[in-house]
């Protein structure tokens, strides 16, 4: 089957030199929009093909292209979890994490360095300041000093999201370097062969995975760690000291988020507050809301997060967890079975559908999330695979149309708020799903296929351009 190849409409706007912009005030589209049709991030309607064909003189199928890449990691199964659960700094995979793990590869090659330049081009250069790229970047670097260029002029570029590091020492140059920053926090280094994605799960569908657990009676999370490397599990160690750490940093912290929205700070305030007639239940709510306020703060800060699967919806799987650790004494590897589990349902949502705003709408990510969650809480509670099935099918059924609309393009309002809702939603799931599993008529395949589908119809107004929805409001 053909594919829609972003690569096409690099080539012939840069051919006819047209700017991004350009090229979306004749589409009635902004530049952003373009952007991310450029990066893969979300794909043109039909309308805007056909409007696309007629800007180029070409026809619709010069936007497709057979897509080995994409076939292979049809077959193939799924990447390893290392690829979903990343540490970094929020609050977006594509411009700050991304550009920190680049740094980070770059930093150790080079400890002599006595000074860094970064030069940035595309859509770094553009939004890069917004979302905070350079902060993160001269982080990185730090103590060492880190010059920041935006050339937001330089066109002709082959990917739109792309650094070039320089490291000096005495005033020379000793090595350069240019990163992509492809997405979900992953890089690509130019000279690099374009491989596909590595598949380290063989299958990829629930069903086929539900059937070989069962088969040789382990649980899902057992799975996991059949298909990983052995440094996978000191790897998930660090994924949940990480969590726990961005929980208790954002209990810990007040004051405004930064971005211009005047948004305050929460996850204190709610944690340290009582209801007048405080229930269990209230008290719970309360809990686990601060919870997701707290890491959803830290990602909106730039604070350094876990994707789960994303950076906007980095706070509901911490929520949860972190909030049954306390209640009821889990160890930390009762926490990390549950976030094996909790991944690998995840992985067949990023592998079948998608986990990127950009692409399906906020039902890939805090849909995703919510079922991941579920997922986890079921697998700590040791349900049945049936019940973690059914409890991650309710999770993401109920978030299915749920559109990306941040405000200002900040992941502020609605994200943070949202984490917290998802994260309560997810402990009702497990606890209906313990319930009414028997009676379910919907699997978590078919949901998921249907999330895609959803997606894919949805307006790209609503699919993290901020041109719909919540962004419209002015606050
Ligand atoms: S609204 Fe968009 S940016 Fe915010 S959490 Fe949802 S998908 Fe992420």
């Amino acid at each position: 089957m053909d594919c829609f190849n972003p690569q096409r409409i690099i080539e012939l706007r840069t051919h006819r030199k047209l700017s991004q912009k350009d090229l979306g005030k004749r589409l009635g589209i902004t530049d952003r929009a373009i952007s991310k049709w450029e990066q893969g991030l979300s794909t043109p309607s039909s309308r805007h093909l056909l409007e696309l064909a007629k800007v180029f003189g070409v026809s619709v199928e010069t936007f497709f292209s057979p897509s080995e890449t994409k076939k292979e990691t049809e077959q193939t199964g799924m990447e390893s979890l290392y690829e979903l659960y990343k540490i970094g700094r929020g609050p977006s995979s594509s411009h700050t994490i991304g550009p920190e793990r680049a740094c980070k590869i770059f930093k150790e090659r080079n400890v002599d360095a006595d000074a860094y330049k970064a030069v940035l081009y595309g859509s770094l250069a553009k939004t890069g300041k917004g979302h905070g790229t350079d902060a993160v970047i001269q982080k990185t670097f730090s103590p060492v000093p880190c010059e920041i260029v935006l050339d937001t002029l330089k066109s002709d570029l082959p990917h739109p999201n792309i650094m070039t590091l320089y490291a000096f020492q005495d005033g020379r140059e000793v090595d350069t370097v240019t990163v992509y920053s492809v997405g979900g926090g992953s890089i690509v280094f130019e000279g690099d062969v374009q491989t596909p994605p590595r598949s380290v799960y063989a299958l990829k569908r629930f069903d086929d995975i539900a059937a070989y657990c069962k088969k040789k009676d382990i649980r899902l999370w057992e799975y996991v760690l059949e298909n990983e490397d052995a440094g996978f599990y000191e790897y998930m160690q660090t994924v949940w000291l990480a969590m726990k750490d961005a929980v208790r940093r954002g209990l810990d912290d007040e004051g405004i988020l930064p971005g211009g929205l005047q948004v305050a700070k929460k996850a204190k305030a709610l944690f340290s507050s009582q209801h007048i007639d405080e229930t269990a239940e209230t008290r719970e709510n309360r809990m686990v809301c601060a919870y997701a306020f707290a890491v959803g703060e830290q990602n909106a800060a730039g604070e350094t997060i876990v994707t789960a699967p994303t950076c906007g919806a980095a706070g509901v799987v911490p929520a949860v967890l972190y909030y049954q650790q306390k209640k009821n004494r889990y160890s930390d590897d009762d926490i990390i079975r549950a976030l094996m589990t909790a991944g690998l349902m995840g992985n067949i949502i990023k592998t079948n559908a998608s986990i990127s705003g950009a692409e399906c709408g906020c039902q890939a990510e805090v849909g995703s999330a919510c079922a991941m969650a579920s997922a986890a809480l079921a697998e700590l509670f040791e349900l049945s695979i049936e019940k973690i099935e059914y409890a991650a099918e309710i999770a993401i059924e109920h978030h299915l149309g749920l559109t990306c609309d941040p405000i200002c393009g900040l992941v502020q309002i609605p994200c943070i708020e949202r984490n917290a809702v998802a994260a309560m939603r997810a402990i009702n799931a497990v606890s209906l799903s313990s319930f009414l599993w028997d009676s379910r008529k919907i699997s978590f395949d078919k949901v998921v296929k249907t999330m895609k589908e959803t997606g894919h119809d949805m307006h790209t107004a609503y699919k993290e351009t901020s041109e719909g929805g919540l962004a419209r409001i002015e606050v």
